[in-house]
């Protein structure tokens, strides 16, 4: 255990990680890795949320993510990498949270709308499904975590985290309601107020058209719009080629429009080159330059950035049980320091009765 402050993230096995998780919150937690004291998991449990009847499917992608915060260079020796079900303090203490968040204050919280629309739940959503946020807010106070790298449509469940820390440290550590945010540890409190670190783009754009409002959506593992970091160089070209574009041009000498238009988002995203950019917007606003070519260049780039990432996969991908090993050990690193936060957020609780030992072992 180091003194740094401490970082969480994590990401649900619903399908490998892609372009929005590196631009919302991959990036920053490969160059945090050493300022902080990280952990990274793989959210099986909220996985089942919307993939409980594809068990194996969830088995498989947290292998999958794995292999991808390790190609995209998290590293097992600095940053703690742990798959959430087996780290049971995280469990319990929803439990406890659970009773501080009113269901209808979950119910107002704009990301569980937009998913019960956008993933196709109408009314048959599961409890479960609704505690997801809840067990969210245990995922990082169980880590007294001061900083969690995430794209903006976590706000409103960062902003949940919150409200929960405040209340548990007010009821249960005598942390007078005044106090600031910065200043709860100080005055006694257990949880810190965690801050929310956004990306350099904080809700990248999926490849698909856009709702019938006009809206165009988050890149997401479930709605099929989605540049997986893992994808090979033709499957890139493929789905850049389909991408959607100005609906209204046709041709290569229509005027287009820049705004709002996926193209352009992913080359303001990932194209160093600003003065080719602008160019390009210009000469595409007149009816200069085609779809063809800046979807082309946009594809020479995406290859390039993906490249190295690509090759270190290759490494992990042959080696399930290394994987699984870096997967163990950093179980084990995250449970000590879940054990303990349970044991003081108990304690605090007044529900302090026995102490427990956990530990892992092989199947
Ligand atoms: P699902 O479709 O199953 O919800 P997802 O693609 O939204 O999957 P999550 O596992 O829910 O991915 O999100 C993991 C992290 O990546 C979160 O911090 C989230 O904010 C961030 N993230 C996901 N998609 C994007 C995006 N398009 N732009 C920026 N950040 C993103
Ligand atoms: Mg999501």
């Amino acid at each position: 255990m180091t003194n740094k402050a401490r970082l969480i993230s994590g990401d649900t096995p619903t399908g490998k990680l892609h372009l929005g998780h590196w631009v919302g919150s991959l990036e920053n937690r490969v160059l945090l890795q050493k300022e902080y004291e990280c952990f990274f998991f793989v959210a099986n449990v909220q996985g089942f949320t919307t993939r409980m009847e594809e068990p194996q499917i969830v088995y498989q992608n947290a292998l999958e993510i794995v292999t991808d915060y390790l190609a995209c260079g998290i590293d097992p020796e600095i940053a703690t990498i742990f798959i959430q079900s087996e780290v049971p303090a995280m469990a319990e203490l929803a439990h406890f949270f659970s009773m501080l968040v009113p269901l209808p204050r979950l119910m107002r919280n704009p990301t569980i709308k937009d998913e019960i629309r956008n993933k196709g739940l109408s009314d048959n959503y599961s409890i479960g499904f609704l505690m997801y946020p809840v067990t969210q807010i245990a995922d990082i106070l169980t880590f007294r975590a001061e900083v969690v790298p995430v794209g903006e449509d976590q706000e409103p469940h960062m902003e949940l985290t919150r409200e929960v820390a405040r209340r548990f440290n007010q009821l249960y550590c005598g942390v007078n309601s005044h106090t600031e945010d910065a200043d709860y540890i100080k005055a006694g409190g257990l949880f810190p107020i965690p801050q929310t670190k956004l990306g350099r783009t904080k809700r990248l754009v999926g490849t698909g058209a856009p709702t019938a409002e006009g809206q165009l959506l988050k890149m997401s593992k479930s709605l099929n719009n989605a540049i997986f970091l893992s994808d090979p160089p033709d499957v890139i070209r493929q789905k850049i080629m389909a991408m959607f574009t100005d609906p209204n041009r046709l041709r290569a000498t229509d005027p287009g429009k820049v705004e709002n238009n996926p193209l352009w988002i992913f080359h303001d995203t990932f194209n160093p080159d600003k003065v080719w950019i602008e160019e390009a917007k210009d000469k595409y606003r007149k009816g200069q330059i085609g779809d063809v070519d800046c979807k082309k260049r946009l594809i020479e780039i995406l290859i390039e950035l993906l490249k190295p990432m690509q090759e270190r996969r290759k490494l992990f991908e042959k080696d399930k049980h290394a994987v699984l090993t870096i997967l163990r050990d950093g179980t084990e690193r995250a449970n000590q320091a879940a054990e303990e936060t349970l044991r003081l957020a108990k304690k605090a609780m007044s529900q302090a009765y026995f102490k427990r030992d956990l530990r892992l072992t092989e199947l």
